[in-house]
């Protein structure tokens, strides 16, 4: 399957141990293929056994998670946290609340985390939790005893200086509140031990734009770069409904181009005059409403049933930011087929092997999730400098960093990309810049 013997062999070796786990060995290949010729280049990383080492987690940790409904009946949960790699600081990453979390899909996004932290240049080693917990349909007193037991049994693996987790997919300002109060409460101690805090308590300013802002801060450089083009007058299909998508909807507009899709996991809504962004946001920030809310409120707006439909939507530039796989290859023929030439990544590993292969074949500029959507847990780690100094800096002083961040990760992807395999192929060059460093730092550490 590879070319490279020692990439072929720690891939089986994968396969072997990890069979039933989909999602973790998706994104193991998909590294793995980008990393051949960095591999034959350096036969220190192999005498250092760094691809055995990286594709093993730290530590796994996966816990009961015992709380009490409304109805006073008991639910019980899984929680999990991987400590995937710490080579080049603490365990960072998010907490994800969602049905589909499993063993599996926890470990690809550990994985991933491990590679975009390397790439923001900030200390952050990869790490990332969850439970399958369905928050959707829960009353907000359910929410809280739910984060507080879960709470519990994660604050053992967890502090300031080894593993700092923040928010992912249902994990937002609320049950962030919720999880660091109770952590302050058992362990006594007021650290900086999570991000995404709200401002009252050590948050920063900018940390929920921050993903949606940096995928097209990210976007609008490689648009520069690559094509000397830029989102002005750009017609844009975004994917979600929550901070990632509502904050790429609020930049992208900014930058002159006109969004015309929202979704949830029910549907999307085609606005053809352009997203108003005050009702979309009074729908999913303001009261944790359903997207079709939207096309009920705005004259010319259609709601559709199946949310992959979005797809289907004619559009320039496409930024998935709901969740994995949500683009397969029928979607991504799709997208070609009605003129798409963009598709960069607010969501965490969204397109499929089969729908990256036909953005390649197609000429599509390709921005990688780990490298696109790098500007959530950016300023993750700028919320953990704040905190360290004590200070709080201003809303456009973090955002400015956050801008400095993202192309540095554009310029330092395409470098790796010139360097290693054909210019502009940002998958391969995001893979490259984010491995290199974690692997040199792993052969300096000693093997552990
Ligand atoms: N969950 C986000 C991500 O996928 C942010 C993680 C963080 O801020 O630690 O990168």
């Amino acid at each position: 399957m590879f070319t490279n013997e020692y990439v072929n062999r720690v891939y089986q070796q994968v396969e072997h141990r990890d069979g039933d786990q989909p999602e973790f060995l998706q994104a193991v290949r998909e590294v793995f293929e980008s990393l051949e010729p960095v591999v034959s280049k350096h036969p220190e990383y192999e005498a250092n056994g760094v691809l055995e080492r990286l594709v093993e987690p730290e530590r796994v940790v996966k816990f009961r998670v015992a709380w009490t409904d409304d109805q006073g009946g008991i639910q019980v949960n899984r929680g999990y946290r991987v400590q995937f790699n710490s080579a080049i600081g603490p365990y960072k990453g998010g907490l994800r609340f969602h049905p589909t979390v499993t063993e599996s899909v926890v470990k690809f996004l550990g994985f991933e985390q491990i590679l975009k932290n390397s790439l923001t240049g900030l200390p952050m080693g990869g790490g990332k939790g969850g439970s399958d917990f369905n928050p959707k349909g829960r009353s907000d007193a359910e929410v809280m005893r739910f984060c507080q037991a879960f709470m519990t049994e994660l604050q053992r693996h967890i502090g300031q200086f080894t593993d700092v987790p923040a928010g992912d997919i249902n994990v937002g300002g609320r049950e962030i509140g919720y999880l660091f109060g109770q952590y302050k409460r058992l362990r006594d101690e007021y650290s900086g031990v999570l991000t995404g805090k709200d401002m009252t308590f050590g948050g920063s300013l900018a940390r929920t734009e921050a993903t949606g802002y940096g995928l097209c801060y990210y976007t609008q450089e490689a648009l520069k770069a690559l094509r000397q083009d830029s989102f002005q007058g750009k017609t844009v299909a975004i994917s979600g409904s929550g901070n990632v998508a509502i904050f790429a909807t609020e930049k992208a507009q900014q930058l002159g181009a006109e969004v015309v899709t929202a979704s949830d996991s029910n549907g999307y809504i085609h606005d053809p005059n352009g997203i108003d962004l005050d009702i979309l946001k009074d729908i999913k920030l303001g009261h944790r409403g359903r997207i079709k809310e939207y096309a009920d409120r705005v004259d010319g707006a259609e709601y559709h049933e199946g949310c992959e439909g979005v797809w289907t939507v004619p559009c320039d530039i496409a930024l998935p930011c709901a969740t994995q796989n949500e683009i397969d290859q029928e979607s991504a023929r799709t997208l070609v087929a009605n003129g798409c030439t963009v598709v960069c990544e607010g969501a965490n590993m969204p397109s499929t092997p089969e729908a990256i292969a036909v953005y390649q074949d197609h000429g599509v500029l390709y921005g990688p999730a780990k490298a696109a959507n790098a500007g959530g847990v950016a300023v993750s780690g700028l919320e953990m400098s704040q905190n360290s100094l004590r200070l709080q800096w201003t809303f456009d002083e973090v955002d400015q960093r956050l801008k400095d961040i993202m192309a540095d990760i554009f310029q330092k992807s395409y470098a790796a990309s010139k360097e290693y395999g054909t210019p502009g192929d940002l998958m391969l060059g995001a893979n490259v810049a984010g491995f290199t460093k974690v692997a040199d730092a792993m052969v300096a550490q000693g093997v552990l």
